[in-house]
C-alpha cells in the first residue's frame, strides 16, 4: 500500500510528492494528462523571494524582472523599477518538468493517462477510484493529496465545500519583437481585472488578461488593438484558458486526506498567481502529513493543523487581498485614473518602492500602506480601513 496518493502532478502535487518521499515514504502521483506540463495556461511569474526559497533553478528561468510599467485606463503610465531582481517568468513546461524530475529521483512513482474518479476513506485506508484508457481500477493508500487544481466538483464531492470566489485567465503566447518589459493594464479591456504583455524572448511574449466573463472575447479585442497598433506580428494565435480561485474552499483537510495548490485556493486574490502560495501551502501539509504518517495518526483532527499553519502564513494576505481586490473591481476607469495622476503627483509610487517591504509576493502592506493616503482612499470612496495597520 503506498503512504500516499497524490491526485495531479500540477507543479504543486509534485512538489508536495517529492518533499514525502524524500522522507522515504512510498509516494504515487496520478495524472490525467499523457505528460506533464501537457497544455499548462500560465505566465509562469513568481517573485524572487519564491525563486530564493525554493531555489527554482536558473535552467527554468526564461528572463529576470525588475521594472515594470502600469498603464491607466487613459494611458498614464506608471513605471517601477528596482536595482535588484524582483520577480522572473518561468519557462512554465520545464519548471513543471523540474518539479516531477525532483520528486520521482527521489522515489516517487507517476502514472500518466490517469483520472482520479472518486475518493473512498475507510477505516484503515483510502481507496481511489482511477480510470485509465477506459478501464477503471482501484489504488489504495494510507493518506490522500490533492493537488489537482480548480476542481470544484471533486472538492465538493470530497466535502470541502466550493470556491468562494473564481475568476479566469485567457493568454496567447505571440511574436511580439521590441517589447523587453512587463506592462500591465488596467480598464475595460479587462472588467474589475487588469491585462499583461510579459515578453519571454527577444521576439515572443504571453500576452493575457483576467476577467469574470467572456475572457475570450476581451482577449481577442485587445489583441486586435495590440495588432493595430503594429505590436503583434503573429500571423495566427492559440488562446489558452483557465480558471482561477480567488478564495479558498470551506476546508483543506479531511479524514486522511490535505488539499493543496489552487485545489486549496492558496493564490494571490490581487493577481492571481499561484505558484508561491501553493509551494508555501504545500511545505506545511508536508510537515503535517510526514509527522502523521509516523504517529500513525491520519484522523481530520489531527490533520487540521495544516489548515491552521497554512493560514497562519498566508490567511492575512489572502484576506487582505480578497477585500482590495472586491474594492478595486467597484472602482470606474475614471477613478482608477485619479488614482494614477495623484500616486505619480504626490511621489507616493517612489515612497512605495523605497519600503523595505514592498514584496512582489506579500501585498497587503503595499494596499495598506496606498491606503494611508486620505486623498486616495478617497478617491475610492473608502471611509474606514477595516484592517489594522502596522
Ligand atoms: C492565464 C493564467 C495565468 C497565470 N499566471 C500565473 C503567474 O504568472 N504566476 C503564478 O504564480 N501563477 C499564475 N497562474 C496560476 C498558476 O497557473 C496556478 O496557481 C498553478 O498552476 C497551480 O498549480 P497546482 O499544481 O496547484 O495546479 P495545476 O497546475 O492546475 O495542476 C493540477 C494537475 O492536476 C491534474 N488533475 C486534475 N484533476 C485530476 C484528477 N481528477 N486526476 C488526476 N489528475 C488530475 C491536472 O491535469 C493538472 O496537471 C496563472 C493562471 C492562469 C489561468
Amino acid at each position: 500500500m503506498y503512504n500516499a496518493i497524490v491526485v495531479g502532478g500540477g507543479p504543486i502535487g509534485s512538489y508536495t510528492a517529492g518533499r514525502l518521499a524524500e522522507k522515504g515514504h512510498r509516494i504515487l502521483v496520478l495524472e490525467r494528462k499523457l505528460r506533464v506540463g501537457e497544455s499548462v495556461c500560465c505566465t509562469g511569474i513568481i517573485g524572487q523571494e519564491c525563486v530564493n526559497t525554493f531555489s527554482i533553478e536558473d535552467r527554468v528561468i526564461l528572463r529576470h524582472l525588475n521594472s515594470a510599467s502600469l498603464f491607466s485606463p487613459s494611458g498614464n503610465r506608471l513605471y517601477i523599477k528596482r536595482e535588484e531582481p524582483q520577480a522572473c517568468i518561468l519557462d512554465r513546461v520545464a519548471f513543471d518538468i523540474a518539479m516531477a524530475e525532483r520528486a520521482q529521483k527521489v522515489g516517487a512513482e507517476y502514472i500518466f493517462n490517469s483520472r482520479a474518479t472518486d475518493i473512498t476513506f475507510e477505516e484503515d485506508g483510502v481507496s481511489v477510484n482511477v480510470s485509465c484508457r477506459g478501464k477503471e481500477s482501484k489504488i489504495r493508500s494510507q493518506a490522500v493529496v490533492i493537488a489537482c487544481g480548480f476542481t470544484p466538483g471533486l472538492n465538493r464531492k470530497l466535502g470541502l465545500g466550493g470556491f468562494g470566489d473564481f475568476t479566469t485567465g485567457a493568454q496567447v503566447e505571440v511574436e511580439m519583437p521590441g517589447t523587453d518589459e512587463v506592462e500591465v493594464y488596467f480598464g475595460d479591456m479587462a472588467p474589475g481585472f487588469f491585462a499583461w504583455i510579459a515578453p519571454t524572448t527577444p521576439s515572443m511574449a504571453r500576452v493575457g488578461l483576467l476577467s469574470r466573463k467572456k475572457p475570450g472575447f476581451y482577449l481577442g479585442n485587445w489583441l486586435a488593438h495590440l495588432a493595430e497598433q503594429g505590436r503583434i506580428t503573429s500571423a495566427e494565435v492559440e488562446l489558452s484558458h483557465g480558471r482561477i480561485p480567488l478564495k479558498p474552499p470551506h476546508r483543506t483537510y479531511g479524514e486522511r486526506m490535505v488539499v493543496v495548490g489552487d485545489a486549496a485556493g492558496q493564490v494571490k486574490p490581487t493577481s492571481g498567481g499561484g505558484i508561491y502560495y501553493g509551494l508555501l501551502g504545500a511545505d506545511v501539509a508536508v510537515k503535517t502529513l510526514h509527522q502523521a504518517l509516523v504517529d500513525g495518526d491520519l484522523s481530520a483532527k489531527r490533520l487540521a493543523r495544516y489548515e491552521r499553519g497554512w493560514r497562519k502564513k498566508l490567511g492575512r494576505e489572502l484576506r487582505i487581498g480578497y477585500w482590495a481586490r472586491k474594492l478595486y473591481e467597484q472602482l470606474s476607469d475614471r477613478q482608477i485614473d485619479r488614482i494614477f495622476e495623484i500616486v505619480k503627483a504626490n511621489g507616493i509610487d517612489e515612497a512605495l518602492l523605497k519600503a523595505e517591504d514592498l514584496s512582489f509576493d506579500r501585498h497587503s502592506r503595499t494596499i495598506l500602506r496606498l491606503l494611508r493616503y486620505q486623498i486616495v482612499a478617497r478617491t475610492m470612496n473608502l471611509i474606514k480601513l477595516p484592517f489594522k495597520t502596522d
